[in-house]
């Protein structure tokens, strides 16, 4: 199974980092653009707080990942994360979805912080942070989100020749510091939150009940491999988002040691003029936040103008040893940055019964 999914064509943006925390291309892009903001700027504190809640956002995704690749005694279970498909004009996103041969399950995730009342009577969760208990925040009912999710899936699927699917849908609560209350119908709340250690107990539940009607058994493999060929990323360009000109963007290669801007240029190295770092590939960091800022290829003149080297030999020279794809004619020639992001990536990640393909 696992050469099968091998083959998948999949836009793998995540980076890794050392620890193989997973961050979305959308933590990838925040980072890239507040490294490359003067701290004075005036949106400086607003994507500040916006990389917060992807951070943390990111964190409860992986956490419920940890767990589901803890499953054990499952056959043929894809994990399908962050498919974004289209259904009527109109695109659906699932943050996870486990294929099984004879269901699947959707799973919607919240990495919230506090209390949360969840009131689904009135299609509202109720969060009241520690920091301020007299305040309420109100915010989406999950309860009600996965639930159109799954029947747009359900919607989707039979759009595709694949009706009878049977399917489960749960929303995940990964803040283990969380505390879960039902401010209505607690029957319903206790019947779709889970919490993410008791996940897997839940699916084996399903999974033990399935068992007997075994009558009809979809290919997780054939199911995950329409979903990656429909998925439809989401592409943000997030200059465009924030209102951010291109010129308001600090160029030069920031130093890997102290994230500070920008390292000078010595032969066939990069030195950092204020913790003294020394580094032979520090270029190759600040090609990728280029990628995830302005899009994924850059002329030779662009490569001198953000890396700072005013020698377009020596840029030709360096970007040629990172054999990067080249494209368009001699003189209007780009290259393709992808292979760069690709490279930072580690393997994908895998259980032991478990295989994920991750979109984003
Ligand atoms: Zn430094």
């Amino acid at each position: 199974m696992s050469k099968y999914v091998t083959k998948l064509k999949i836009e793998r943006c995540e980076k890794l980092d050392k620890q193989g925390y997973r961050r979305s291309k959308m933590q990838c892009k925040l980072d890239a653009l507040l490294r490359r903001l003067p701290p004075q700027h005036e949106k400086y504190l607003q994507i500040e707080s916006d990389l917060g809640k992807r951070r943390s956002g990111d964190f409860g995704e992986n956490s419920i990942d940890y767990y589901l690749s803890q499953l054990s005694e499952v056959q043929d279970c894809i994990i399908v994360k962050g498919a974004r498909l289209l259904l009527n004009k109109h695109h659906f996103q699932m943050d996870t979805l486990l294929l099984f041969p004879s269901f699947f399950i959707l799973l919607e995730t919240k990495h919230l912080t506090g209390t949360l009342l969840f009131d689904p009577d009135y299609q509202q969760l109720i969060q009241i942070k520690k920091e301020d208990i007299n305040l309420e925040i109100s915010r989406h009912d999950p309860i009600l989100q996965v639930k159109m999710q799954y029947n747009q899936f359900k919607r989707w699927l039979a759009n595709h020749n694949k009706e009878g699917y049977p399917g489960f849908c749960f929303v995940g609560v990964t803040n283990q510091n969380a505390i879960v209350k039902a401010l209505s119908n607690p029957t319903l709340v206790q019947e779709f939150v889970v919490r993410s250690p008791a996940l897997t107990f839940k699916i084996n539940d399903i999974l033990a009940n399935q068992q007997p009607k075994r009558s009809t058994r979809f290919s997780p493999q054939e199911i995950s491999f329409l979903i990656t060929n429909h998925h439809a990323p989401r592409n943000v360009n997030i200059l465009k988002d924030y209102n951010i000109g291109a010129l308001e963007i600090l160029t030069g290669v920031a130093c890997p040691n102290c994230n500070k801007l920008a390292m000078e240029k010595l032969p066939r190295k990069w030195s950092c003029p204020f913790c003294k770092h020394q580094s032979k590939d520090a270029h190759i960091s600040t090609l990728i936040d280029y990628s995830f800022l302005f899009g994924t290829s850059i002329s030779i003149r662009e490569v001198c103008r953000v890396l700072h080297i005013n020698n377009i030999r020596s840029a030709r020279r360096m970007i040629n040893e990172l054999s990067l794809k080249r494209i368009g004619t001699t003189y209007n020639s780009r290259y393709c940055l992808k292979s760069l992001v690709e490279q930072q990536n580690a393997p994908r990640l895998k259980g032991a019964f478990v295989n994920f393909v991750l979109l984003d």
